[in-house]
C-alpha cells in the first residue's frame, strides 16, 4: 500500500542497489514503511547532466505542447489520487481528507501553470527611430534545483515542478527524506504523461550534501527553497556565489487580529479549524491570536472547546480530525515551548503534553496569559499550539503584529469595511486573510517578505520566477 522509493533520473527509476539509504518512519506508528535510496556524487552528476539535455528539449517544446503532457499528468494525478493520498498520511501523519484536499490541489496547479505557461506573452516598445522594434521576450531560467520540505509532500514540490516545467525549464528536486513516497507517485504521473527524459528528475540524500553538490554546479541557474529560515539563509548564499535566481518559501509566525466588532464565535470556530490544520505544521499556520478585550473570553472559551473536540489517532481511520506530528522533533519542541510559557506564568487552558505512547502525537493545546516575549510569542511552532492574548487598540495590536522578523502570512477579523483595509494595508506580510483564511491558491501569489523570504510561487509571478526578460533591439 505504500510507495516503491526510486530516485528518477534522465527518465529512469533507479533502486537502492549499491546505494545507502535511509528508512521511511510512519509517525502515527513509528514503524518502518520503506528503505528511501539516496543518490550518489555520481547520480547527482548523472541528474545535472540529464537536466542540462531535457532543458534543451523542453525549452524547444511549444508551450502548446509542453500542456499537453502537463494537463495529462494532472489528469493521472486526479486518477491516482486515493493511492496517493494514503501514502501521504502514512508518512506524514495528516488525515486522509487532508492529503485528498492536497493532492487535488497538486492536480490544479499543474492545470493551472500548464494554461499560464501559453500566456508568457513578450511586448513591443515603441522605438526612438523609425523601423526599429524593440522587443521584449520572456525566456525559460534554464536548469532548476529544488528543495522541498515534509509538511506538504506533493504541493511544495508541485508547485515548484509545474512553475518551472510551463516555463520550459528542466528541474532537479530534492524532496523530502522524511516524506518521499508522494513526490515519488507525483514524478510518476508526469513520467507517464510522457514527459520527455531529463526535464524531471527526482533524488534523495543528505540534505546538505545534495545542496552543496547541486547549487554550485554551473549547469543550475535557479534555486527554490521552501523550508526553514536558517537553511534558507544558507542556500541563498550558495545561489549567490553563483548569481544564480532565487526563490525561498521560509517560515513565518502568523498573526490573528480579532476586532470586536467581529462574530467571536465564528471567528474562533473558522480560526481554530484553520490551526489545527496539519497539527499546525504549516507555514501559513496562524500561530499569535490577539483579540480585541471585549471579545477576549468568549473566543478562548469557543476555540478551546474546538480542540478539546478534536480526536486524535492515525489519519487513515476514520472519524480522526488530528493527526500526529511528522517527527520526533517536533514533539521536542512543543515540549521546550509549553515549558516556557508555563514558566512564564501562562495558563495551559487545554492540552498541553504528548498524546499516547506510540507515534508523535501532541495535544491539540491552547495558553493564554503570555507574554509577548516568551517562545510561543516569537518562535514559529509549526505545532498544535495556540497562544491567545488580549489588545486594546488598533495600533497597539498593529505594533504587537508587525514586532518580529518575519512576514509571511496574517489574519485579521472584523465587521468594519474601514477597519478592513486598514489593517490589510497595516500589516507587513505577504498575505493577508481579512475575514477570509483563503490564502493559498493555484492562481494566486504566495510568498513571504522580511525573514519568511522572496519570490512567489502560484499566480502569474509564479510563472515569471523561471523566466528571463530578455530585450531585443531590431533595426
Ligand atoms: P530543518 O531546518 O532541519 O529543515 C527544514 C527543511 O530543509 C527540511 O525539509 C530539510 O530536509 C531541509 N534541509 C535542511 N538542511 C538542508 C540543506 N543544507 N540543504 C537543503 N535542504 C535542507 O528543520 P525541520 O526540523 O525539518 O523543520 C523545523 C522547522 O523548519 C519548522 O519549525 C519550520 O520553521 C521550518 N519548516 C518550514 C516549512 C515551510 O513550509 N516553510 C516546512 C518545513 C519546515
Amino acid at each position: 500500500m505504500y510507495s516503491d522509493l526510486k530516485l528518477f533520473i534522465d527518465g529512469k527509476w533507479l533502486n537502492g542497489e549499491g546505494r545507502k539509504g535511509e528508512d521511511v518512519i510512519n509517525p502515527a506508528t513509528g514503524k518502518v514503511l520503506g528503505h528511501l535510496p539516496h543518490a550518489s556524487k555520481a547520480d547527482l552528476d548523472a541528474a545535472l547532466e540529464a537536466a542540462q539535455k531535457g532543458f534543451q528539449v523542453w525549452k524547444n517544446t511549444s508551450a502548446y505542447d509542453r500542456a499537453k503532457i502537463m494537463r495529462k499528468a494532472a489528469d493521472l494525478v486526479r486518477e491516482r489520487f486515493d493511492h496517493i493520498s494514503k501514502v501521504m498520511t502514512q508518512e506524514q501523519g495528516k488525515v486522509y481528507v487532508e492529503s485528498r484536499a492536497e493532492v487535488m490541489t497538486s492536480a490544479d496547479i499543474i492545470d493551472w501553470y500548464a494554461e499560464e505557461g501559453r500566456r508568457s506573452y513578450g511586448r513591443i516598445v515603441p522605438g526612438r527611430t523609425k523601423g526599429v522594434r524593440q522587443i521584449v521576450v520572456q525566456e525559460p531560467v534554464g536548469v532548476v534545483a529544488a528543495f522541498t520540505p515534509w509538511n506538504f509532500p506533493t504541493l511544495t514540490p508541485v508547485r515548484k515542478i509545474a512553475g518551472a516545467l510551463a516555463a520550459g525549464c528542466s528541474i532537479i528536486i530534492k524532496a523530502s527524506e522524511e516524506t518521499p513516497g508522494a513526490c515519488v507517485e507525483l514524478v510518476k504521473c508526469f513520467a507517464d504523461a510522457g514527459l520527455p527524459a531529463g526535464v524531471l528528475n527526482l533524488v534523495f540524500g543528505v540534505p546538505a550534501q545534495v545542496s552543496e553538490h547541486l547549487i554550485p554546479s554551473a549547469i543550475v541557474r535557479k534555486v527554490s527553497f521552501t523550508g526553514s529560515i536558517p537553511v534558507g539563509k544558507h542556500l541563498a548564499a550558495l545561489a549567490a556565489k553563483g548569481m544564480k535566481r532565487v526563490t525561498m518559501e521560509l517560515g513565518g509566525h502568523s498573526p490573528v487580529v480579532v476586532f470586536a466588532d467581529a462574530d467571536a464565535e465564528k471567528a474562533a470556530d473558522t480560526i481554530a479549524a484553520f490551526k489545527y490544520r496539519n497539527a499546525g505544521q504549516v507555514c501559513i499556520s496562524p500561530t499569535r491570536f490577539y483579540v480585541q478585550e471585549a471579545s477576549y473570553s468568549k473566543f478562548v472559551a469557543r476555540f478551546t472547546e474546538y480542540a478539546k473536540g478534536l480526536k486524535l489517532g492515525d489519519g487513515l481511520e476514520k472519524g480522526i480530525t488530528l493527526g500526529p506530528l511528522a517527527n520526533p522533533r517536533r514533539l521536542d519542541a512543543m515540549e521546550a515551548i509549553v515549558n516556557d510559557a508555563k514558566a512564564r506564568g501562562g495558563k495551559i487552558a487545554t492540552g498541553g503534553t504528548r498524546h499516547g505512547n506510540q507515534g508523535y502525537f501532541f495535544e491539540p493545546t491552547v495558553i493564554t496569559d503570555i507574554p509577548d516575549d516568551s517562545k510561543i510569542m516569537t518562535e514559529e511552532p509549526f505545532g498544535p499550539i495556540a497562544p491567545i492574548v488580549p489588545f486594546k487598540t488598533f495600533d497597539e495590536v498593529v505594533e504587537r503584529a508587525n514586532s518580529l522578523p518575519f512576514g509571511l502570512a496574517a489574519y485579521a477579523f472584523t465587521t468594519s469595511a474601514t477597519t478592513a483595509n486598514a489593517i490589510g494595508d497595516a500589516i507587513n506580510s505577504g498575505m493577508v486573510g481579512v475575514n477570509s483564511v483563503a490564502i493559498s491558491t493555484p492562481e494566486t501569489p504566495f510568498g513571504g517578505i522580511k525573514e519568511s523570504g522572496y519570490g512567489s510561487e502560484g499566480g502569474i509571478e509564479g510563472l515569471q520566477a523561471y523566466m528571463n526578460t530578455k530585450f531585443i533591439s531590431q533595426a
